[in-house]
């Protein structure tokens, strides 16, 4: 065998990458690592590792026939794919071995043979069931697995079957109607999708169709302010009550958690409101890096988390950041909110801010022209929150002004909230930032040292070349040793690739281009 699990993988990614948008790629296909390849007679197996279990599910849920394509297409017909799934160890009962890892074929590469070594009887593993299944999301997937005990079962998701009773529960006692303070306005069918909310979007939906029977539990939304994660969290809760999935739900802000909790401490009444949390089948908790630093409130909160989870009750979080670099909240706490699904919300793009300000607009009753529509999108590019604070600004003025919305007046109304995006910077003052940024001389990115990091700073310098400056491809080669125009496509090629694998290089890029930002003006 002449190729390493590495090479196969990477071979795997490039096609894989082609065929799915950047973020599904970054959140299901950049965690996963090559760990093996196997020959034996019958076939060439490729085990890759999963972080965990749910992993594995929606590889299979969702991209389980462009796996397949790929892995023949790389190894050809008797080509295999098989996960090792890395098993959390809080979720490991006693019989589960000690290395923490669960070997699953994948299941349309799967040889029959191999169904006697499955840790679980699946039914999928049936010969006859070979054919390509019908990729509707049905989202049953995670169920599956709990449906076939068999011996080695490993109760990873011990969620909704035959959960042990809660100590807290006490027999008989009538469940009390709760106010589920969701806010009625947040609903699905108000929130635009876009690239930028697509997987947790769809997510929401699942969990709001099952709550507590998807793996997704709990169900973690993070993402910078206005970016829609309240929305998002309450429009779950929106849709469960509506459709009557569940009895109780209730929404409840992690400050308003802990001064409830405080209170209850003041007045002795923590048993109460323990038990109350207790018996809510949908709990969900905004901006859980307030929870940071506090200790006694993240200490009853676990004990909640564990009740609910344990007892098949589901549970979505958000938070501003992503969970590793949310401060003062323990270990053990922390662990357990990425246990289900982690998904981000980004700023959105131009088509998805176009859409969003029509569906506002058209929401309040108004047709606002397309010129407008598009001045605002293209000019306020932070977050959600903002483009409706622009738009309500322009309703208001033009009531009091009893005036037209049109492009003039926009412009006039919203100028000190459109930053000039033109930088008036010049090729050389983009270098010299640049190479500052990486501590090189500026002349190196003009010469004709091949050094990787004076690579990286060449191109970097480059893409933001294009990005700011009106220079032709060709102009700006010359700017760089007289190098030709596509030496700059393969630039800026480049850079974007490094961004979609990764995450520390959009760091650095956003670093680099937040200095240039700030030289500019
Ligand atoms: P966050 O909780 O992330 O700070 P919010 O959920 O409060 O953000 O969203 C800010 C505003 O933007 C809300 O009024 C919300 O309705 C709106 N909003 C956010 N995302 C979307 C979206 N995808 N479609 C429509 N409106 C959105
Ligand atoms: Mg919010």
């Amino acid at each position: 065998m002449d190729r390493t699990p590495e090479q196969v993988w990477k071979e795997c990614l490039d096609i894989i990458r082609d065929n799915i948008s950047r973020q599904s790629f970054k959140t299901w296909f950049a965690p996963l690592k090559p760990i093996k390849l196997e020959q034996d007679q019958q076939s060439l197996k490729l085990i890759i590792e999963v972080p965990s279990r749910f992993y594995y599910e929606w590889l299979e849920e969702h991209y389980f026939s462009l796996l397949r394509k790929t892995i023949t297409k790389v190894l050809g017909s008797q080509g295999r794919l098989q996960y090792d799934i890395v098993i959390e160890k809080d979720h490991l009962s006693q019989k589960a071995n000690d290395t923490g890892h669960l070997q699953i074929p994948a299941h349309p590469l799967s040889s029959p043979s191999q169904q006697t070594s499955l840790p679980f009887a699946d039914p999928r593993l049936n010969p006859s069931n070979q054919a390509p299944r019908n990729e509707s999301p049905s989202y049953q997937t995670p169920m599956r697995y709990a449906q076939a005990p068999s011996a080695n079962v490993i109760p990873l998701h011990p969620a909704g079957k035959a959960p042990p009773a809660s100590p807290f529960v006490i027999p008989g006692i009538k469940k009390v109607e709760v106010d589920s303070q969701l806010n009625p306005a947040y609903t699905f069918e108000r929130f635009i999708e876009g690239d930028c909310n697509r997987l947790a979007l769809s997510a929401g939906r699942a969990i709001a169709e099952r709550p507590g029977e998807t793996s997704f539990n709990p169900f973690l939304v993070y993402g910078g302010v206005g970016l829609g994660k309240t929305h998002l969290i309450q429009a779950i809760g929106n849709y469960a009550r509506q459709n009557r999935k569940i009895d109780s739900i209730l929404y409840v802000s992690s400050e308003r958690f802990t001064t409830e909790f405080v209170q209850s401490i003041q007045h002795n009444r923590v048993s109460e409101f323990s038990l109350f949390y207790r018996q809510i089948d949908l709990l969900i908790v905004d901006d859980v890096q307030f929870f940071g630093r506090k200790e006694k409130t993240q200490e009853e909160f676990f004990h909640i988390f564990n009740a609910l989870h344990q007892t098949g009750k589901q549970i979505i979080l958000c938070a501003d950041r992503p969970p590793k670099d949310i401060e003062g909240i323990e270990e053990r706490l922390l662990s357990r909110f990425t246990w289900g699904l982690t998904a981000d919300v980004q700023p959105p793009d131009l088509e998805t801010r176009i859409a969003i300000l029509q569906r506002k607009a058209e929401d309040e009753g108004l047709h606002i022209a397309p010129d407008v529509i598009e001045f605002i999108a293209h000019n306020i590019t932070s977050n959600i929150r903002e483009l409706e604070g622009a738009l309500i600004r322009l309703l208001a003025h033009s009531a009091y002004r009893k005036e037209e919305i049109d492009l003039a007046f926009s412009k006039e109304i919203l100028k000190d909230l459109v930053k000039e995006t033109k930088l008036n910077l010049s090729i050389e003052e983009i270098q010299r930032i640049v190479c500052q940024y990486y501590s090189i001389p500026d002349d190196l990115v003009r010469g004709k040292t091949r050094k990787q990091e004076v690579v990286q700073a060449r191109q970097v310098a480059m893409y933001f070349s294009k990005q700011y400056t009106k220079h032709s491809l060709k102009t700006i080669g010359l700017h760089f040793g007289g190098r030709d125009h596509s030496t700059v496509i393969h630039a800026l090629q480049s850079i974007e690739t490094y961004l979609e694998m990764d995450m520390r290089f959009q760091d650095t890029l956003a670093a680099i281009r937040h200095k240039i930002e700030l030289q500019s003006h």
